[in-house]
């Protein structure tokens, strides 16, 4: 074993009151991956005062030298990839394919920022008066705390902490409390591509003891939050007291509109990557599909004997396609979940419990599950259902399927599926969520910006507004002839 540790002014430290806990593995809970030193409030405050005295040091690196940093750590995320994901598996449960795909696409996040961070800049404003010339100047915010949730817990930092390092930022990571092996481990090789020490913090524990001495901490401007949107919501109440910046990707319960004209074999395709990879566990996975009734039962046909072949298993087994649950908590949600709604008088049209075989009972394995007649009260429907059940049903009118899936408080994805172009784009602007993805499925794209509407979130990772989240703007009045005023002159 390792054991793994904080990560405080660029050296790895054990938590001041030396605790530590297991890490197991949701494809087997006997099986420890690793220790970890557990964070205590002390040591958030010791890795803030670290993050606030490396400020000065990297925010004055001229854009170009953070760049080149940046790069560094993107070659040291590509050159590890395998290492990285093989404990990324092992902690959180995603098969390898997917856990790769996570390190390689946090590698592509810095490539892309160190791209941005020298073209950062203000502009000059003619002003009314011909005395004066106005600059709008940008500047970095301060000391940022990143936290971040077990699902996809490396890009979801990377998609963090690239963007504001390039824009001269100094941060303190607050890692899931059950993932914070793989993020540790990425955050080491970032620290020793060139940043100053102090410039990259890691600090695990509890959200609701370490998370909130981050947030809460004077001297720290700007908080990063990834998680429950219930979460969101105190963390954006504790940020409030000392009016910091907040960005927020929250839940959601993206809705996936499959019209009769669609590219049928296209469509189930999608359906099925985006509801099952990594066992659902994705927050812009498809969670509500809505068919249209003349293609319904032949689209249910299929799509129940595509599912059938998933071949769910440990997520480092080759074989795999569908690791398990993340931990005990989720797969007893997902259970209540499906409960509910066979009670409300839904049909489970596949799966709906966890596999018999004696391979899964160390497990939190859960079968991927299609269900109909789903009420529209169930927990399927109003709450996030993060698993790999998927709820289908049947529409008649596009403004029907527009009308359902705008009836939730999350508005993070969604898609619609059709040949007809002109239908696409008026449904794009009728759905309320962050994107709208036509005859295409949910992947990630760091040059469009990525966030939630409703409450699923505030502010936009990726692309250039992922950079102006770490950003603050300022205006600077230049007196340039240096005219003399006098008082009401
Ligand atoms: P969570 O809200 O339970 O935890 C997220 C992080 O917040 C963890 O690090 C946790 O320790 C910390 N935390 C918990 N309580 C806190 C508090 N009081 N103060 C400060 N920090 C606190 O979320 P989770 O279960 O880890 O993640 C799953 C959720 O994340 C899902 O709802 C999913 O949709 C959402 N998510 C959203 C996006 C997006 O881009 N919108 C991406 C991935 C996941």
């Amino acid at each position: 074993m390792s054991q793994y540790k904080l990560l405080i002014d660029g050296k790895s430290v054990d938590s001041l009151d030396t605790q530590k806990t297991e890490i197991r593995n949701p494809a087997n809970y006997n099986e420890v991956v690793d220790e970890v030193s557990v964070g205590s409030v002390e040591d958030a405050k010791r890795a803030v005062d670290s993050a606030y005295d490396a400020l000065k040091k990297w925010s004055e690196q001229t854009p170009r030298a953070r760049s080149q940093v940046l790069l560094k750590a993107a070659d040291s995320l590509d050159t590890s990839d395998a290492k990285i994901a093989e404990i990324l598996t092992r902690e959180q449960g995603k098969t390898l394919p997917e856990s790769l795909n996570e390190i390689r696409l946090s590698a592509a996040i810095f490539r892309y920022y160190a791209g941005l961070a020298p073209t950062i800049s203000g502009r000059r404003v003619e002003l009314s008066d011909p005395d004066e010339t106005g600059f709008v100047v940008k500047l970095p915010v301060g000391v940022t705390i990143a936290i971040t949730p077990w699902n996809s817990p490396v890009v979801l930092m990377c998609v963090k902490l690239a963007p504001a390092l390039a824009a001269g930022n100094t941060i303190v990571v607050k890692p899931a409390s059950s993932t914070p092996l793989a993020d540790l481990m990425a955050c080491e090789l970032i620290s020793k591509a060139g940043l100053p020490p102090g410039s990259l913090n890691v600090v695990t524990g509890k959200g609701s003891v370490v998370g909130e001495e981050l947030i809460t901490n004077k001297k720290v401007s700007k908080i990063a939050f990834t998680g429950e949107t219930e979460t969101g919501k105190r963390v954006m109440s504790l940020a409030s007291r000392d009016v910091k910046r907040v960005s927020l990707e929250l839940g959601g319960s993206d809705p996936m509109i499959i019209c009769a004209d669609a590219d049928f074999d296209l469509a189930i395709d999608a359906a099925l990557i985006s509801r099952f990879r990594n066992c659902g566990q994705v927050c812009m996975s498809v969670k509500r599909l809505y068919v249209e009734k003349t293609i319904f039962q032949r689209f249910l046909d299929r799509i129940t004997q595509r599912i059938a072949k998933i071949r769910i298993g440990n997520g480092l087994n080759p074989t795999s396609k569908m690791g398990p649950l993340h931990s005990k908590n989720q797969l007893e949600k997902i259970k209540e979940q499906v409960f509910d709604a066979v009670n409300k008088g839904s049909k489970i049209n596949y799966g709906g419990s966890q596999p018999n075989e004696s391979e899964f009972q160390n497990g939190y394995f859960y079968l991927p599950t299609i269900a109909t007649n789903v009420d529209q009260n169930s927990k399927l429907v109003t709450e996030e259902v993060f698993g790999p059940v998927l709820p289908i049903f049947e529409f008649e009118t596009i403004d029907e399927a527009i009308e359902k899936s705008n009836d939730t408080q999350f508005g993070l994805g969604s898609s619609i599926w059709t040949k007809d172009l002109d239908k696409a784009m008026k449904a794009a602007s009728k759905i309320q969520s962050g994107t709208t993805w036509v005859n295409s499925y949910h992947e990630p794209q760091i040059d469009l910006p990525f966030g939630g509407l409703k409450e699923s979130g505030l502010g936009k990772e990726m692309a250039l507004e992922g950079l102006e989240n770490y950003l603050e703007t300022k205006a600077v009045v230049v007196n340039s002839k240096g005219k003399k005023r006098r008082w009401l002159d």
